[in-house]
This record gives C-alpha cells, sequence and structure tokens, in this order.
C-alpha cells in the first residue's frame, strides 16, 4: 500500500521522490549497483528542519528508517526496503573557522569540496616554517561524505600522521529519535560524542552538521605512485613489510594495490601510491627503499600539492560496478610470505579486470597514540588492513564474482585477527558487533539505550539497544 504523504509534502522543503515518482530510480541508486533494496520514500533534506519533519512523519507513519549521506556502503544499509530514507547529502556548506583552525561542514559535502576551502584557499606558516595549508585527514574519494566516513573511523593518506577522521570532530549537531536538536561536545552528551567517533553511523540518531580541527599540510609534498609488473608482485609484498616492519614513521603513508592496469583489459599490476607528509627536502631518503626497487613500469612519484594527489587518486576510481567488499585487519605476524602467495594465487583467478586486493590501511602513528577505549573506534594497533573488493557489470557474472571475493576471504582468515573495518561493511559477519565494535560495544548499547531505547534507528548492523 502506498503512504499516504500528504503531512510530509506538506512541510518539506527538500525534494520527495516516492516510487511512483519520475527520478526515483535515479535517486535510489548506490555507489553499489547490486544494491536493490527499494525503499517507498527518499526524503532529500534541505536543511536540519527537513530531517526533524522526515523523523516525527515516520515515527507517525510506522515507517522503517535509513539515514543516507554519500551513498556508498559496502552493503546499502542506508536504504530500507518500502521504508523512508532520510538523505542528508545535499546538506554541503563549509564554514572556516580561520581563527580556531576548524571548519564546520554539513553532512553531505565531499572531502575535496572542503580541501578546497581549508588547504586550497589558505596559505600559513607551518612547523619548521614550511609553508602549509589546513586539512581534516581526509579520503580518496570525492563522492564519500564526510559525515560517513568519519562517523565510522575515517582512514585517509594523512590519518597515519595525524589520526583518524572521526578523531577530528570536536562537535557534531544530530537529530535523535525524538526528532530533538542535539549540539553534540566535549561538555553536552560527552558519551554520545563518544559513540559518534567511531559508531556514528549505526544507528543513534542523523548527524546534520560537524566540526572538525584542523591539521598543518605542507603546501608541496611528494607523493605519487609506482608500479610493477605482476610477475615482481611477491617481492614487492615483502619490500612493502619491511618498510614498516619495526619503524613508526608518521610521514611515510604508502598503500598496495593489486590491480589491472588500466583496468579492466590492461595488464596485472602491482602498484604502491601514497605520500610522504613532511618537508620535501627529506622525502628522497624515506623513498629510497621503494623508489630503486625491481624494474617499474611507471613512477610518477614528485612535487605536488595534497589536494592535487588526491583529485588525481579519486580519478581512479570506477562508478557504476556491482561490488562484494570483504577483508579485515592482519595479525601482527600475519602479513607474511604464505598470505602474498594467497593474494597472488587468487588475484590470477579473478572474474573480473575491474576487481582489485587493497592492502590499503595502516595504523600505527597518530592511529596508535589514541587508546581504543578514548572513542568508539577500538581499531587502533594493526598495521595492514586487506580488502577483497570484487567488481563487475552484469548480473549474469554476479555468482562468480561473489564467490572469488568470499573464496579469498576464506583463505585469508588464518592470517586476520577477525576484526573488520565498520566502514567496509560486511553483512556476511556473523558477529558483527565483536568485528567492528569489540570491546567497546557494552558501552554502545548503554549509549543506544539513553538515545534510542526504542530502536527507531535500526539496520542490519545497528547497536542493540
Ligand atoms: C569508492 C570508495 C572509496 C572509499 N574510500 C575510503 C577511504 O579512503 N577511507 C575510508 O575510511 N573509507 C573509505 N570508504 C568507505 C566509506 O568511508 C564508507 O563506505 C562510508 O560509510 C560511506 O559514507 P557515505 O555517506 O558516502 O555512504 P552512505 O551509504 O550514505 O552511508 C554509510 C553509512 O553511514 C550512515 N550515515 C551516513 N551519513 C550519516 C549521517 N549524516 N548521520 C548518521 N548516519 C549517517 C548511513 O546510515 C550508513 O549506515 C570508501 C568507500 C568507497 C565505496
Amino acid at each position: 500500500m502506498r503512504p499516504d504523504l500528504t503531512a510530509l509534502r506538506q512541510d518539506f522543503r527538500g525534494d520527495i521522490r516516492s516510487e511512483y515518482d519520475p527520478g526515483y530510480e535515479a535517486a535510489r541508486v548506490l555507489f553499489n549497483t547490486r544494491i536493490r533494496t527499494r525503499p517507498a520514500v527518499l526524503c532529500r533534506c534541505a536543511d536540519t528542519r527537513d530531517v526533524v519533519t522526515a523523523v516525527r512523519f515516520a515515527r507517525d507513519a510506522g515507517l522503517p528508517v535509513a539515514v543516507r549521506g554519500g551513498g556508498h556502503h559496502a552493503s546499502g544499509l542506508s536504504l530500507v526496503e518500502r521504508g523512508l530514507v532520510i538523505d542528508v547529502g545535499g546538506l554541503r556548506g563549509i564554514a572556516l573557522d580561520r581563527d580556531a583552525a576548524e571548519v564546520t561542514v554539513g553532512p553531505g559535502a565531499g572531502w575535496r569540496d572542503i580541501d578546497e576551502i581549508t588547504y586550497g584557499e589558505i596559505s600559513v606558516d607551518g612547523f619548521d616554517g614550511v609553508p602549509s595549508g589546513w586539512a581534516v585527514p581526509g579520503g580518496e574519494c570525492p563522492t564519500v561524505s564526510n559525515a560517513g566516513y568519519s562517523l565510522g573511523g575515517g582512514y585517509g593518506l594523512l590519518s597515519r600522521r595525524f589520526g583518524l577522521g572521526c578523531d577530528h570532530i570536536v562537535e557534531a549537531e544530530m537529530v535523535d529519535a525524538g526528532g530533538r536538536v542535539l549540539r553534540v561536545t566535549e561538555d553536552e552528551h560527552p558519551d554520545l560524542l563518544w559513540a559518534l567517533r567511531g559508531a556514528g553511523g549505526a544507528g543513534f540518531g542523523v548527524v546534520t552538521r560537524l566540526r572538525y580541527r584542523l591539521d598543518q599540510v605542507p603546501k608541496t609534498v611528494v607523493g605519487g605512485f609506482i608500479s610493477w609488473p605482476v610477475a615482481q608482485a611477491e617481492d614487492v609484498f615483502r619490500m612493502y613489510r619491511d618498510l614498516y616492519a619495526d619503524r613508526d614513521d608518521d610521514r611515510l603513508a604508502l598503500c598496495l594495490l593489486l590491480g589491472t592496469d588500466p583496468y579492466p583489459d590492461g595488464d596485472a599490476a602491482i602498484t604502491l601510491y601514497g605520500l610522504y607528509v613532511g618537508p620535501p627536502a627529506e622525502a628522497a631518503a624515506a623513498l629510497a627503499p621503494v623508489r630503486s626497487f625491481g624494474k617499474p613500469s611507471a613512477d610518477t612519484f614528485g612535487e605536488l600539492s595534497y589536494l592535487e594527489l588526491m583529485r588525481a587518486l579519486g580519478e581512479e576510481i570506477p562508478y557504476g560496478l556491482q561490488s562484494r567488499w570483504r577483508g579485515g585487519y592482519f595479525h601482527d605476524r600475519g602479513f607474511d610470505d604464505d598470505a602474498f602467495g594467497t593474494m597472488l594465487e587468487h588475484f590470477a583467478r579473478r572474474r573480473s579486470g575491474y576487481s582489485m586486493i587493497r592492502l590499503d590501511l595502516l595504523a600505527g602513528g597518530a592511529i596508535a597514540r589514541v587508546p581504543a577505549d578514548a572513542t568508539a573506534f577500538v581499531h587502533r594497533s594493526a598495521l595492514h588492513y586487506v580488502s577483497v573488493v570484487s567488481l563487475w557489470q552484469d548480473d549474469a557474472d554476479t555468482a562468480a564474482n561473489v564467490a572469488w571475493a568470499d573464496d579469498l576471504a576464506g583463505a585469508l582468515g588464518p592470517h586476520l585477527t577477525g576484526e573488520v573495518y565498520q566502514n567496509y561493511a560486511d553483512t556476511e559477519l556473523a558477529d558483527w558487533p565483536s568485528a567492528y565494535y569489540g570491546t567497546n560495544y557494552p558501552r554502545l548499547r548503554g549509549i543506544k539505550r539513553r538515545y534510542d531505547p526504542d530502536d527507531f534507528f535500526h539496520h542490519a548492523q545497528s547497536i542493540r539497544p
């Protein structure tokens, strides 16, 4: 039966799309096109008042809700079948406070739009007199929302140096299950602030504004990528492991990608990308073990701005594909020859030229300097993370590509701790509370009971009251 939307349409200032409105499909589709969930109504909010209206309407109508930002959830939990989606992706305001070195943003703003203002337009004398701009450690993808990213943790190339996105949240505005607008700071609702720093997408409310502290990032960094043919991959894996063994250089942030270059029909290649966050004069020594290694097929490392580097990395992201995302954190000694062999063997059998294996996360550095119970984000110590990302186009290929990701994830199991990054959500996990939140889960449940005892903001992996 169609829900009666008359009352909602009266008060709502943004855009409302029901299944029967033109443009519904385009408004519904997520980054992962495998997700076919069909909500009854999508409410694209124009401001916080619209969020309050949508929450109260859904409550009165008895409709289940989902909260949507940039629509990049790997498993689609930002949509709800036959329910109402509160979409805050259009709230994209950005206000820089120069005196405080903080930025206040709408939840839907992307990191490049934020960097443009805080880093591109700002020039200050940084540490050691190095000309610098400001930035929050954002991710590579320009269309991921800052809120979706930071509320679940937020790893970017600046995170080893400065910490996670969630570690930079100093204030949030949140609409709770009763439609109240809460100001959340260290002084007001401090427990809720603790929960939003890592579990903010897991059913506490709708975040309508975030204030972040900013870090000084040099105007010129040394960054880029280096690729080697896949035949050298085993040696590259070892070099990469040894680069970080017993070393806590928080200025060197490098990720590794096993993929097809160019996808989907090019050659298999292993690519190292990232940057040195420090004076360019010091970068050559830090990068020497990498740049002198093997016989690369390409090496673009050089001086550029942080913003240019992040834009270039974002251009590599393929849109409009179906996906399955599995993975986990490696044991300290699990990132070994056996794991490298397993990844290479499975990679050779990939079912799509878009699929990739990313060793994309490094903890340590500033991430590890925050205690695991200081925020809801518990994964502070494991150094390496593997993302098995299966990507394909046609429905006919779904079963084979899902099986490829699942088989590799299964084979890597003995090397992994069982912890999984909540922002790379995996609905196949039997015990997702432990995998995502570990020992922080009981405290999260207590906070959920206080702010949403009826479990209004419920999804398959939301905190249970
Ligand atoms: C191509 C790609 C690249 C990525 N790169 C990185 C990366 O470099 N580093 C990294 O850490 N992660 C990365 N991610 C993961 C990404 O951070 C998460 O998927 C994130 O949750 C996406 O947020 P979103 O708002 O775009 O997605 P959505 O699907 O809209 O939302 C994701 C989750 O957050 C909740 N949520 C979103 N906004 C709000 C809000 N305002 N209030 C309350 N809850 C909210 C939703 O309900 C949902 O549960 C990447 C993902 C993709 C697909």
